[in-house]
């Protein structure tokens, strides 16, 4: 008894669970000039997790591979060295004069002793007391190993280039003499306040709700503009959820909707970070993931201890799939014919170790086998009664023994003789071939591009303290340069491409993504130079690109120039580069859309 809404296509994203927040730093004496942060509560974790690190698709040279974020300690050889690039100011890729400052300090090529190391930060010079002091430790869904100074430094009052230093002293265990304490002074620039781009002046943090939840959204932010199309989409997904589930829903769902792309654009603690933005190469589809997250919050009433690989096969079964609506027994055929599949007891204990898109497609087509195999109460009489063990692979095979007569592997075999005879066509191999390359690239432009929204090392405070003091840039500024614009925009494009099976055109985009990021020019590859000529033709104009439509001779653009306004726009080819044709119109709007608070 599969439920759908037949009209909503989808394609959804990943959620990605955060790990616990490293400590706030430790605030430490005050001078004048410098705010006392204030604690940052930690988010009581639903789920901790540890997604994979997939890198591009494509032939990349060595040097701009994206790096584990950590080396194991076995192999480290050397001594840490701070240097700038160890420094990352938040939030980024500029600050500006008002800016509540964050720092990250990074270790993640230190040896292994350095994990606890104390980091002290002093503003100006060494002569007076520390700005604040955090120790070297894991970060992010990656574990990097940084010290984290969380909103340590209120640059009001301040402008123009300012130093900080940066003094490190290694851990105090070991044997023989302790490496020498290290110091680096890192000069920063603080821009007017008035020379930040739209719609951040302006951005307030707003409050709606609808039945299911409750959304904390920036004004003037495409999030504010289509408000009451996330309230409805919210609403008919959790309504959707409850009804399979058969669950009532007790208590309303925090949303922090923000206006940038980070990971997969979901992340979820004691509320949901959901990115929503319409330039969002994530392909976001609303109904889609609020199922896959209103299912992670509904099965929590069904039971407390169930294998990672269960609870998210389950939001993606009932989601209908997991970045687009699919067929999931012919995608998990086709993994195998891809020779990407992942035997289950290997998924089961590392889920999110395994290729992000591959794990999420077995994990749901899995239990779609088991719902189809011996129906859905069944299925949910053993969903709801695993028991714990030492393994998530050692709590399924008990739950199948229990509730099917089978082991785990006997289950497994049975699964994928039926896998075998499907038959998946070329065109649904090439369809999940191109989704694991389109995220791949995705993941690689953010490592490359847009470090802070890369999902291992995702920046995203807390939200709900964000809200309190009034902060809006970390949730909300980005790098916005014409590359990334551009890249971002086929990005876009390329999601586009494979959400309507136009696999040429898909993966010729991606082909340019990456050709792009292994140059670092995009004047060198055709399409991307394209792409960023459009972009600066339109910047030049007041638009900034969301989403283009390259179709030879022309291409059909949507902007923003007033936010959030999205306007439609249409460039020609011309002698002299592309030229906006006039007559340009506004996008239609959804419909009912909310006003602003
Ligand atoms: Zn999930």
């Amino acid at each position: 008894m599969r439920k759908w809404l037949p009209l909503l296509l989808v394609a959804t994203l990943a959620c990605s669970f955060l790990l616990p927040t490293p400590p706030t730093p430790t605030p430490a004496a005050s001078t004048a000039s410098v705010a006392v942060p204030s604690s940052t509560p930690a988010p009581a974790l639903t789920l901790a997790v540890q997604p994979t690190l997939a890198l591009a698709p494509t032939a990349t040279p060595a040097a701009t591979r994206p790096a584990p974020t950590r080396a194991a300690p076995s192999t480290l050889t050397g001594e840490y060295r701070l240097t700038a690039e160890s420094v990352r100011f938040h939030p980024d890729p500029r600050l500006y004069s008002g800016d509540v400052v964050s720092i990250e300090v990074l270790a993640h090529d230190a040896p292994h002793n350095w994990d606890g190391a104390p980091v002290r930060l002093y503003l100006d010079s060494r002569s007076g007391p520390p700005l604040a002091i955090a120790n070297f430790r894991p970060f992010g869904l990656g574990g990097r190993l940084q010290a984290t100074f969380t909103w340590v430094w209120d640059t009001t009052g301040r402008e123009g280039a300012q130093t900080l230093v940066v003094v490190v002293a290694p851990a105090s265990a070991g044997e023989g003499d302790p490496p020498p304490e290290q110091e680096l002074a890192v000069t920063v620039t603080l821009l007017p306040a008035a020379e930040r781009l739209d719609p951040e002046p302006a951005a307030r943090w707003a409050q709606a709700e609808s039945a299911c939840c409750i959304f904390h959204y920036l004004t003037g932010t495409a999030a504010a503009r289509d408000l009451d199309l996330i309230r409805a989409e919210a609403d008919a997904a959790f309504a959707h959820v409850a009804q399979v589930l058969d669950v009532t829903q007790q208590q309303k769902v925090v949303f922090n909707l923000v206006s940038r792309l980070l990971g997969h654009g979901g992340f979820a603690s004691s509320e949901i970070a959901l990115s929503y933005l319409d330039r969002n190469p994530a392909v976001t589809e609303l109904f889609s993931i609020f199922a896959h997250e209103s299912t992670h919050i509904l099965d929590r009433r069904l039971s407390q201890s169930r294998p990672t690989m269960m609870t998210e096969g389950l939001a993606v079964y009932v989601a209908g799939g997991h970045f687009k609506l699919e067929p999931l027994p012919e995608r998990a055929a086709a993994a195998v014919a891809l020779n990407q599949y992942v035997p289950l007891a290997v998924l089961a204990n590392r889920f999110y170790p395994a290729q992000h898109e591959i794990g999420y497609l077995q994990a749901g087509a899995f239990i779609q086998y088991l719902v189809d195999r011996d129906g859905w109460d069944r299925f949910l009489e053993m969903y709801a009664s695993f028991q714990p063990a030492p393994s998530d692979a050692a709590i399924l095979d008990a739950g199948l023994r229990a509730h099917y007569g089978l082991t785990l592997a006997e289950m497994e075999t049975e699964w994928l003789g039926y896998l075998a005879g499907l038959r998946p066509t070329a065109a649904e191999i090439e369809d999940l071939r191109l989704t694991v390359a389109f995220f791949d690239t995705l993941r690689r432009y953010q490592y490359l591009k847009d470090p802070s929204a890369y999902f291992l090392a995702a920046w995203l405070p807390d939200a709900r303290s964000a809200r309190q003091r009034g902060l809006v840039a970390d949730f909300l500024r980005h790098p916005r340069a014409p590359d990334n614009i551009a890249l971002e925009v086929m990005l876009v494009g390329a999601g586009r491409a494979l959400y309507a099976a136009d696999y040429g055109r898909a993966s010729d985009l991606l082909a340019a993504v990456n050709a792009a990021l292994d140059t670092g020019d995009l004047l060198a590859v055709p399409l991307a130079a394209d792409h960023l000529r459009l972009v600066s033709e339109l910047l030049l104009a007041g638009y900034e690109a969301q989403a283009i439509s390259l179709n030879g001779r022309s291409a059909e653009v949507a902007a923003i120039r007033e936010w959030p306004r999205l306007d439609r726009l249409t460039l020609v080819r011309a002698a002299g580069g592309w030229e906006l044709l006039a007559g340009s119109r506004s996008w239609p709007r959804p419909r009912g859309l909310g006003t602003e608070r």
